[in-house]
């Protein structure tokens, strides 16, 4: 068995330094995420996306056996549903192996590993989405709207493969891991739920970018395709519809042009391979983050063009400044502050800090720019884009707003938990950083 290695147990302290976060928080998530997916779906596809409906039928039936009814059937799936999942899986694996690309290097682990990718993902993106148009309406092999009309099943099978595919996640971290950046907490529950491994790779291919990237992101544009679809044959494409999709494709476009910067992000430098980030990318993404555009389906809304193009160009302009402060981050990294933010040279603060080896390293820590508004302000047009492709639903149920609501306490979350890691991290100059920039996403408010 391997030894406890001290990144194991440290993290299973930042997240978990109480039994509470380690093991009650973790095995709640555990139980009710799986579920709660089939009922979200459930809700959209057959209540007619209302949670008064959803009340009635919990009230009639019970929980229990509202669940058993709506997951059991799908519990294995269907012929159909592994069918699309195994071409998808198959067609994302040899686009990720076999798209040229540039080489480009991660960053440095605690343990000296340096993660090699090669840059594909605009590529990837266009071949995916071109496929599946080409399949569906040049060669006609299949309607578009096939992921809508069989979600459930899709969602059933992908809980089973999900759930099944974190135990072997557990496993290989255990007895065969790929990197020094491995170990267990000894606690078996926290470990199935935060992983064992930080860069697992299977076959050669990155288990994390696949999950992340090639599976969970990739699968996005393809689900918003099949639901724009569905409503087209049933009641004609809305401009509602429209405009959601239009604005997810430009974040998801742009996504896949930032890829190799999201690999320097926390979900890859710092979340290791388990059902939290895993399962998280397999089951949760492809059905929550789509969730207010499976609303839209039987709710055609139609905005009008002044409102749908004002809500297109906001949501267009909230994903082009989130971009804009990622890549501002990265860009003075990249170029040893030897760049200008917003026309003038950065502000720069060095951040030094200590590897789990002893050597005592540095980084710089900007706090002009984007980074100078406020230590997370990127989260702001993240929150905001999201907001504007929920928004086409307009204001009939809070359900369409979901994936919004989330996200803010993702974010937020994700914010102190970032700050308690930099804090670790760099110490006395985090201090001084904080009090250059003391607010923590909204600019002279919190
Ligand atoms: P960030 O890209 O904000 O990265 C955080 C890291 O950046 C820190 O841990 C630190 O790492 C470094 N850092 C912090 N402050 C500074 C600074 N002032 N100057 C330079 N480096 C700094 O993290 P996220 O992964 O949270 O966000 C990345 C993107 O992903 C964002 O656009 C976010 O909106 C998006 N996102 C989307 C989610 C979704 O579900 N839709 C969920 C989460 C994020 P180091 O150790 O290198 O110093």
């Amino acid at each position: 068995m391997t030894q406890l290695p001290s990144s194991a147990q440290r993290e299973s302290r930042e997240l978990g330094p109480t039994w509470l976060r380690s093991t009650v928080f973790p095995l709640f998530l555990l139980c009710c995420c799986p579920p709660f997916v089939m009922l979200l779906w459930y809700t959209h596809a057959q209540l007619d996306g209302s949670l008064l409906k959803l009340g009635r039928v919990l009230w009639n039936e019970g929980l229990t056996h509202t669940l058993a009814q709506i997951w059991l059937p799908r519990m294995f799936g269907s012929a159909t549903a592994w069918q699309l999942l195994g071409i998808y899986i198959a067609v994302e694996l040899l686009l990720l192996r076999f798209l040229p690309g540039k080489l480009v290097y991660g960053p440095i682990t605690a343990k000296g590993h340096t993660p090699k990718y090669v840059d594909n993902g605009v590529a990837s993106f266009a071949v995916t989405i071109g496929l599946f148009l080409t399949c569906s309406y040049v060669l006609h092999w299949f309607p578009a709207s096939i992921l809508y009309d069989n979600l459930g099943d899709i969602l059933g099978s992908l809980n089973l493969f999900a759930l099944l595919f974190c135990a072997v996640l557990y496993l290989k971290g255990r007895f065969a891991p790929s990197t020094p950046d491995h170990g267990l907490s000894g606690n078996p529950v926290f470990d199935y739920y935060w992983g064992t491994e930080l860069y697992p790779n299977i076959l050669g291919w990155d288990v994390k970018r696949f999950t992340n990237c090639r599976f969970g992101m990739m699968g996005w544009p393809l689900l918003l395709l099949s639901y724009a679809a569905k409503q087209h044959e049933v009641y004609g494409l809305s401009d509602s519809m429209m405009v959601a999709v239009g604005i997810q494709l430009v974040y998801i476009a742009k996504f896949f042009h930032w890829e190799t910067g999201y690999l320097r992000t926390l979900d890859i430098m710092h979340d290791r391979a388990g059902f939290y980030i895993c399962w998280g990318c397999l089951v949760w993404l492809p059905c929550v983050y789509t969730s207010g555009t499976m609303y839209l389906v039987h709710h055609p809304h139609h905005l009008g063009t002044p409102l749908a193009a004002g809500i297109f160009g906001l949501g267009v302009l909230a994903v082009l400044v989130n971009y804009l402060a990622d890549e501002q981050r990265q860009r003075v990294r990249a170029t040893a502050g030897k760049t200008t933010v917003w026309g003038k040279p950065p502000k720069l603060m060095i951040g030094h800090y200590t590897t789990e080896q002893g050597d005592k390293k540095e980084n710089l820590l900007l706090a002009s720019g984007y980074w100078g508004l406020a230590r997370h302000f990127h989260y702001l047009p993240e929150l905001a884009a999201a907001f504007l492709w929920c928004v086409p639903a307009l204001f009939d149920s809070v359900l369409p707003y979901f994936y919004f609501i989330f996200l803010t306490i993702l974010l937020v979350d994700r914010s102190y938990r970032d700050d308690e890691r930099c804090a670790k991290k760099y110490g006395p100059d985090w201090e001084e950083y904080r009090k250059l920039v003391p607010h923590r996403i909204l600019p002279g408010i919190y």
